[in-house]
């Protein structure tokens, strides 16, 4: 079979891509230069909005029954206990927002859960292979592996980390500093005689280690910070240093570390490159920006990143969109990742400068935002029109996260969330109150592409809004209608009582001219 995308790097940025490729029927593969999968915990978080997303593919219990929602960090100075705080809010679940808190879990425990949803859609990471160069012209990318085979495909997408060859090909400038403020080993380790109950964080004589349990392991990843010898090397990651290290920071007597499972350095670098995109080939994840690990971010903005291509090569080669489409990647991205990068230096300012003020702990480095559940794309030229125009008074907009919404099945009874109904590789047109009927036969007589529909309060057809959570959050209370995208941001938004695009029919059909000229 011919290979519509190559995806190269098989971490979180590239195995997102391929379910999200992959569930569109896109022929994929994948290759990735490790002879076997990492084990290391890495970026241990996902956040609300990728565990929002990662429910879309239809991983939601797998990662809840491996991961911690609401931990309590424990925080010593000196060796004493001086604070405990919570992570996240457990009342903080609200209709539109499902998950109450992000989801601590070792970076591997994401990676294998996607590997698992690959392979039922009949994909498996090819390891061992590495891409050393490619070419491409308008027909198609030719790549050539270090083994001297060559993959080609329409597109290629390198999701080839931080060090990326795909991007120094491209010749994309990757720009910014390899800051002296964030160093530190790190690594997987046993520690017997430690609370599990905590995410232990001592601070002391101009140090710092942390040490947060893993569920459903025996392991903890330790983060040791004790600055760097005078020529600005850190020590090296062995066992000894960590012990030697947590000795002298924490000082719990009898606690040994033991059976590391992964040990590394760690030294930020904020960068990010200045395209994501040469002709067909695409760089997404830490290929496209790195930063600091404060508000843990790394691997949340390369899952979004993916869902965002995703459903754009996915239309464009399926060819229900012209390839304009592909443009808005960046378009959508790029300024995120500058945001990305703007929000994890203001945690890592907050982290230091709270140091020196008796604010310690890694709580302080994340904020409300880094959430991203607040992350959009009301700029985009994907998000204009009557929609934009009907919000201009506040409220929902084109180019927002579109909200959830418990519901019911108007004919069974069935609780069902709206989050149900978005999950899939298609657009979804919201009609409300029972005049829209007509706008989504409508759009689905006149758009021949992937879109699904759903009645709200129209009918047993549909969904019952029985507490009018869906109606408040999407401002729907004059009914109209509502499409969101693959991605579950709005695309456009247009209510009943606007006066323009007013009437059901003509809603149906600026639904389906908007979706018939995506790209082109
Ligand atoms: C030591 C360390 C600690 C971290 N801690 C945190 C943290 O606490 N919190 C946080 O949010 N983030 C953390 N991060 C960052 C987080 O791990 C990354 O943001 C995340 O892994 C990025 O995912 P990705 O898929 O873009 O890239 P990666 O996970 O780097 O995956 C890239 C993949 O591409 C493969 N590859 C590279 N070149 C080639 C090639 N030429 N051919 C084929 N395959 C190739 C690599 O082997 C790798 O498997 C940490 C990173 C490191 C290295």
């Amino acid at each position: 079979m011919n290979t519509t995308v190559l995806i190269v790097g098989g971490g979180p940025a590239g195995l997102t891509l391929g379910c999200s490729l992959a569930r569109s029927g896109v022929a994929v593969r994948i290759i990735e230069k490790s002879p076997e999968f990492p084990r290391g915990s890495r970026g241990k978080g996902l956040n609300q909005r990728s565990r929002e997303l990662l429910a879309g593919l239809g991983l939601d219990e797998e990662l809840a029954a491996v991961g911690t929602e609401h931990i309590v960090l424990r925080k010593y100075v000196g060796g004493v206990p001086v604070e405990d705080s919570r992570s996240g809010d457990p009342e903080a679940a609200r209709p539109g927002v499902p998950y109450s808190s992000g989801l601590l879990l070792p970076q591997w425990r994401v990676e294998d859960a996607l590997r698992g949803k690959l392979a039922e859609y009949g994909v498996r990471v090819e390891l061992g292979c590495e891409l050393t160069g490619f070419t491409q012209d308008e027909h198609g990318v030719r790549a050539t592996l270090a083994d001297g085979r060559t993959i080609e495909a329409d597109y290629l997408a390198g999701c080839d980390g931080g060090k990326s060859v795909v991007r120094k090909a491209l010749g994309a400038r990757f720009e910014g500093e390899t800051a002296a403020e964030e160093m530190m080993i790190i690594g997987d380790v046993e520690a017997d005689g430690l609370d599990r109950g905590y995410w232990h964080q001592w601070f002391g004589e101009g140090a710092g280690v942390l040490l947060c349990p893993f569920r459903g392991t025996s392991h903890w990843q330790f983060q040791g910070a004790a600055g760097t010898d005078e020529r600005g090397r850190l020590p090296e990651p062995t066992l000894e240093v960590f012990q030697d290290l947590f000795d002298r920071v924490a000082g719990v007597p009898g606690v040994r570390l033991a059976n590391p499972t992964w040990r590394s350095t760690y030294r930020v670098n904020v960068r990010m490159a200045d395209r994501f995109r040469e002709g067909r080939v695409f760089i997404v994840g830490d290929a496209a920006h790195v930063h600091s690990i404060a508000g843990g971010l790394g691997m949340n903005t390369g899952i979004q990143d993916a869902f965002n291509l995703g459903w754009k090569l996915a239309l464009v080669t399926g060819g229900h969109a012209g390839p304009g489409l592909l443009d808005t990647y960046e378009e959508e991205r790029l300024p995120i990742a500058a945001w990305t990068l703007k929000t994890s230096n203001e945690g890592l300012r907050r982290i230091m400068e709270g140091a020196g003020e008796g604010r310690f702990g890694t709580d302080v480095g994340a904020s409300a935002e880094t959430s991203t559940l607040g992350v959009g794309y009301r700029w985009s030229s994907l998000s204009g029109g009557a929609g934009e125009r009907a919000a201009a008074g506040g409220g929902l907009a084109a180019g927002d996260r579109a909200p959830d919404a418990p519901c019911r099945d108007a004919a069974t009874g069935r609780p069902v969330r709206l989050f149900e109904r978005f999950a899939g590789p298609w657009h979804t047109l919201l009609g409300f109150g029972p005049d829209s009927a007509e706008a989504l036969a409508r759009a689905g007589e006149e758009y021949a592409g992937p879109l699904r529909t759903c009645l709200i309060d129209g009918g047993l057809d549909g969904l019952d809004d029985h507490e009018g959570h869906a109606r408040a959050a999407y401002g729907m209370e004059s009914g109209g209608v509502v499409l969101v995208r693959p991605d579950d941001y709005v695309a456009l938004r247009l209510p009943g009582d606007t006066g323009e695009a007013g009437n059901a029919g003509e809603q149906g059909a600026v639904v389906a001219d908007y979706l018939r000229r995506l790209g082109r």
